[in-house]
């Protein structure tokens, strides 16, 4: 039997690891016993010895990421009952088996004890992106345990990882089919229909974690008119067609997303005079729009990747809001996102505070958002909470 690495840490460093923080840090570790490349499996111990947990191995700031806080044999079997878990969870938020919904998130890394591994779940297709070297080198068990698990409402696994790993580790990742043939599938949410292309769509294929804010705004449309900006596959303005709008304009500054919105509302609603679909950017649009909505949707990409950019992304997040804000209707609806993981609830809190501050408008915080249950956080790893949303109402 090969012994496995262990990785010694600094006296007092295993605190983070015993109160179940999942990542342990480069500057961490006293010494690494054995030989280790990326991607192996390590066993992570105190200074004094003690086991602490068991992870994998990567060169960069996470030095580790822990999967397992008592030993374990991680085989196929192991995959297996960890993803297992994650799928039965889902079942007690009745997203498995749902007629209306069969689009899900079926493992979000640190939030299912599987750092650097996410699997969305697209109506039979699974699409799996891995962040981390370790799961990488583990895809094919992931498979298998997906197949074991699905059985016959499996039809593909799809790889797209290549743009998620590490570049600096050269593994020549490329995205492509690891089970089955099929790369593109209508999905449900919600009742609402949705064409998926895994092969060209941004992430995984279709924005998730907007499910249960999709569901919330139909309680707002009825009637008015909205808009939808940033609408990628149209997933607000489907839920605001179906749920009465008056009017509904999707506006984007990629023509792909004007047009996989057009066809999504398509889908649901045929040939409708109640929607216009825009390729336009965001900011020059929102300077003209006067008072012509009742509900406007702000749901940006992140525009802080990494803590450098925090202070232009909060200015960003201010500078948009005020002129949705500024112009809306009386009595208009709002619904303002951040996906940005570096901006904090208080601080995206802080800039839609000023934005309002300076429009002189009454503003009410009707409700915070943030991802649904199937983006589980972990309690101690408040890092992976990263979607954030306010519902507002301008007097
Ligand atoms: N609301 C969507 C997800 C939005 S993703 C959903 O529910 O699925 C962000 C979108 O913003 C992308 O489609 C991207 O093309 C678009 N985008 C990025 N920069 C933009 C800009 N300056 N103006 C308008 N759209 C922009």
């Amino acid at each position: 039997m090969t012994t496995i690495p262990r990785i010694i840490l600094k006296p007092g460093k295993e605190q983070s690891v015993m109160r179940l923080h999942p990542w342990v840090f480069s500057g961490a570790i006293r010494k690494i016993d054995g030989q280790v490349a990326e991607g192996d499996l390590v066993e992570v111990v105190s200074n004094e010895q003690q086991f602490l947990a068991m992870g994998h191995y990567q060169i960069g700031s996470i030095a580790v990421r822990l999967f397992a806080f008592e030993p374990v044999v991680p085989d196929p079997g192991y995959w297996q009952m960890k993803i297992q878990a994650a799928w039965r969870y889902r079942e007690t938020l009745r997203l498995t088996g749902n007629k209306e919904t069969n689009v899900y998130r079926l493992v979000n890394g640190e939030g299912d004890g599987l750092p650097g591994l996410i699997i969305d779940f697209y109506n039979g297709i699974a699409v799996l992106q891995m962040h981390s070297i370790g799961m990488y080198r583990i895809r094919d068990q992931v498979t298998t345990a997906l197949q074991n698990i699905y059985g016959s409402g499996l039809t593909a696994v799809y790889d797209k990882s290549e743009g998620t790993l590490p570049f600096k580790a050269q593994l020549g990742a490329v995205n492509g089919l690891l089970f089955g043939n099929e790369t593109s599938v209508v999905v449900k949410e919600n009742g609402c229909l949705f064409n998926i292309d895994i092969l060209k769509g941004q992430k995984t294929g279709f924005f998730i974690d907007q499910r249960d804010s999709r569901k919330l705004l139909a309680d707002f449309v009825q009637g008015k008119d909205v808009l939808n900006m940033f609408c990628y596959t149209g997933g607000f303005s489907v839920y605001a067609l179906k749920s009465g709008a008056s009017m509904v304009h999707s506006v984007d500054s990629s023509e792909q997303a004007v047009e996989l919105t057009k066809h999504n509302v398509a889908l649901n609603e045929g040939e409708t005079d109640r929607h216009l679909a825009i390729a336009a950017d965001a900011f020059g649009y929102l300077n003209g729009i006067k008072d012509a909505y009742d509900v406007i949707v702000l749901d940006p990409p992140a525009f802080a990747k990494h803590q450098d950019a925090l202070k232009n992304a909060l200015q960003g997040y201010k500078r948009l809001n005020a002129k949705a804000i500024e112009q809306i209707r009386p009595g208009g609806i709002i619904f303002t996102f951040s996906c940005s993981q570096v901006v904090s609830k208080e601080n995206f809190r802080k800039s839609v505070f000023a934005a309002s501050a300076n429009t002189g408008r009454h503003v009410r915080i009707l409700y915070q958002l943030t991802q649904p249950p199937d983006h589980p956080v972990s309690m101690y790893h408040p890092e992976g909470e990263y979607l954030k949303g306010l519902v507002l109402q301008v007097e």
